[in-house]
């Protein structure tokens, strides 16, 4: 049940630069001014980017999501008691792979007036150079570490029409792009390096060729370095139509050679075509393969 937000100080949610000091907005720098305390991920950054736009005496605390429920207690009273406080991350939105979710959400539960100061993100600077679609798009930002898990959260994610957008860093891009292309098969992909920074670079392609560029790169020793984000179209639903009653046999019937079952071959053909089990049936009685 939502409770009515009370006469309290404000939690403001500030965004900050993702590499381009510049990147602020006149809102930004009056909230940081302003308020009675930032809490901040990474107080090293925030005293650069204070010390950039000449903010004095700001009184800057530690924060981050696994600080104890003590502390988290203790910004709330001090909401509660009136005070305004900013929360601010090492870069970008602050909840977005980086924390605040916990302390946004109990200042909702606890009636606290909560307002965002919108600026610089990472996932969506990406989407909007890669050139790939933004109607509808899907943020899953860092994957699990372990190839197994990878793996497993990929074929989740295999069939859904969206373009998604991954964090990654870059030890780990050329292994994500080797299993991307894997379980994805070939994608239109954009490489999105060292945003808003002096080395800014998107590389778009094919999976195998954005993989083929970065392999290039490590062997002539420039390996790849900086923050990237690795932004990959979504599963290309084919409607039915296009494609004549061949097709469709010859699918399935790679499909119960790779040694697929009936049920699993259907999933798949209907997971990528728009065609109806009774007409996938029909075809698949003329294989005579079942
Ligand atoms: N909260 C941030 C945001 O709003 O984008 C994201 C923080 S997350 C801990 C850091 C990751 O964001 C990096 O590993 C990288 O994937 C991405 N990132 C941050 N800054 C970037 C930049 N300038 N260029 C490309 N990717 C960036």
């Amino acid at each position: 049940m939502m409770r009515k937000e009370k006469d309290t100080g404000t939690l403001f949610i500030c965004a900050t630069p993702i590499g381009n000091l510049q990147d602020v907005s006149f809102r930004l720098i009056e909230t940081l001014k302003s308020v009675d305390l930032i809490i901040s991920e990474d107080t090293r950054t925030t005293k650069k980017l204070l010390s950039r736009y000449d903010i004095k005496n700001a009184k800057i605390e530690s924060y981050h999501d696994n600080t104890t429920e003590k502390k988290v207690e203790e910004i709330i009273r001090n909401l509660e008691g009136g005070l305004d406080i900013a929360i601010v991350s090492e870069s970008g939105m602050p909840l977005i792979s980086d924390p605040g979710f916990k302390l946004a959400r109990s200042c909702i539960e606890a009636g606290i007036n909560l307002t965002v100061i919108p600026g610089p993100n990472a996932a969506l600077s990406a989407l909007v150079l890669s050139g790939l679609p933004v109607d509808n798009f899907l943020f899953i930002g860092f994957l699990p570490k372990t190839s197994v898990k990878i793996k497993r959260k990929l074929e989740e994610l295999k069939t859904l029409p969206y373009t998604m957008i991954f964090y990654e860093s870059p030890n780990r891009i050329e292994e994500l792009l080797r299993v991307l292309k894997e379980v994805f098969g070939e994608r239109d992909i954009c490489l999105a390096r060292e945003l808003t920074k002096i080395y800014e670079e998107c590389i778009r392609g094919r999976t195998s060729e954005v993989l083929r560029v970065i392999k290039e790169r490590t062997q002539k020793g420039a390996k790849l370095k900086g923050e990237i984000v690795l932004v990959v179209s979504g599963f290309e639903v084919k409607k039915a139509e296009e494609f004549n009653e061949d097709t469709i046999k010859n699918e399935l019937s790679a499909l119960i050679k790779r040694g697929l079952t009936k049920k699993e071959a259907f999933k798949a053909i209907m997971a990528r075509y728009e065609i109806s089990r009774r007409d996938l049936y029909n075809i698949s009685i003329k294989l005579n393969r079942f």
